[in-house]
């Protein structure tokens, strides 16, 4: 359910202006969550803040589609995105890639693990949160902050913030609430005259489908051809056990260069690093003690 409910400070004495809680929203940039501020806004809930953090990696396309959506968050008088990116202490690397490509490594979800975005997806909002003032203010008088995160109807398996046991953050999936698959949530974003974004994801994302990998040497054989340095990177490194190993490449039992080999992929003659957008707030992340909790996106 989502809703401003009231937050109460215990003590002897009643608040006169009980602070409700702050609500924020973990923006992706992509389909679900894009959906999820029209469904707010049709339902006159205006959050507080709005969050994007950036690994550096997303497709071109991705990041065209946040002056887009600025515009329309200023429209319909939102407050705009904020876009946050993890920043190591000690480390050079500013971007998820780069830090794979330090540590001559792919993102964790190839190895079946969930800290590549857990680090730099969760932790830098969390981290941008933890001096915002009014969940400052919402912490200290005894409250959390209402986070909600666009998991659509069908995704309940990702549901697990819900338990309560969050000290800081109470989470509303409400997508799920809603029934809204992704088909209604395409429909939602037409309905409010903005274009359908595309799937937002790292362009090296372990999770990429096949199909998802040729369209990507198809539309960007650069950073195509980039994926498949990163990989043949992990190969050639530290970390790599042999091709018996239960993670070969980036498809994690496939290779994306073997791959690419087989369906005959175009390929881009002068791969490079990007850097991804440039217009970011950085928040300054120590290292976290590892997480028992599952990844928000
Ligand atoms: S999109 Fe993929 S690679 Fe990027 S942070 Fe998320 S799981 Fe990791």
């Amino acid at each position: 359910m989502v809703g401003h409910s009231v937050c109460r400070q215990p003590g002897l004495f009643p608040d006169p202006q009980p602070p409700r809680p702050p609500l924020v929203v973990a923006y992706g940039l992509g389909v679900d969550s894009t959906a999820l501020l029209i469904g707010l806004k049709e339902r006159g809930i205006r959050p507080d803040l709005i969050l994007f953090a950036d690994t550096g990696g997303e497709k071109p396309a991705t990041y065209a589609y946040l002056p887009l959506m600025q515009s329309w968050l200023r429209d319909v008088d939102f407050p705009p995105v904020i876009t946050v990116r993890y920043r190591p202490r000690w480390a050079s690397y500013r971007t998820l890639y780069e830090n794979c490509w330090q540590n001559e490594t792919l993102p964790s979800l190839a190895f079946g693990r969930k800290s590549c975005s857990l680090k730099w997806k969760r932790q830098p909002q969390d981290q941008y949160v933890r001096s915002w003032a009014p969940a400052r203010a919402a912490w200290n008088a005894g409250c959390k902050v209402r986070k909600l995160i666009g998991f659509e109807a069908g995704e309940e398996y990702r549901r697990y913030g819900d338990q309560g046991n969050d000290p800081a953050y109470d989470y509303g999936y409400p997508l799920m609430d809603w029934e809204w698959t992704r088909e209604i949530c395409q429909r939602v974003i037409s309905g409010a005259g903005l274009p359908v974004p595309p799937k937002s994801a790292c362009y090296f994302c372990p999770a990429s489908k096949k199909p998802e990998l040729v369209q990507l040497s198809v539309d960007h054989p650069q950073l195509f051809q980039q994926a498949v340095s990163l990989e043949d990177r992990y190969r050639a490194g530290k970390h790599w056990r042999g091709a018996a190993a239960s993670t070969v490449g980036l498809g994690r039992r496939f290779s994306w260069r073997q791959f690419a080999a087989e369906v005959a992929l175009p390929r881009s003659p002068t791969p490079s690093i990007t850097q991804g957008d440039s217009l970011y707030a950085e928040t300054e992340c120590r290292p976290q003690p590892k997480s028992r909790r599952g990844q928000l996106w």
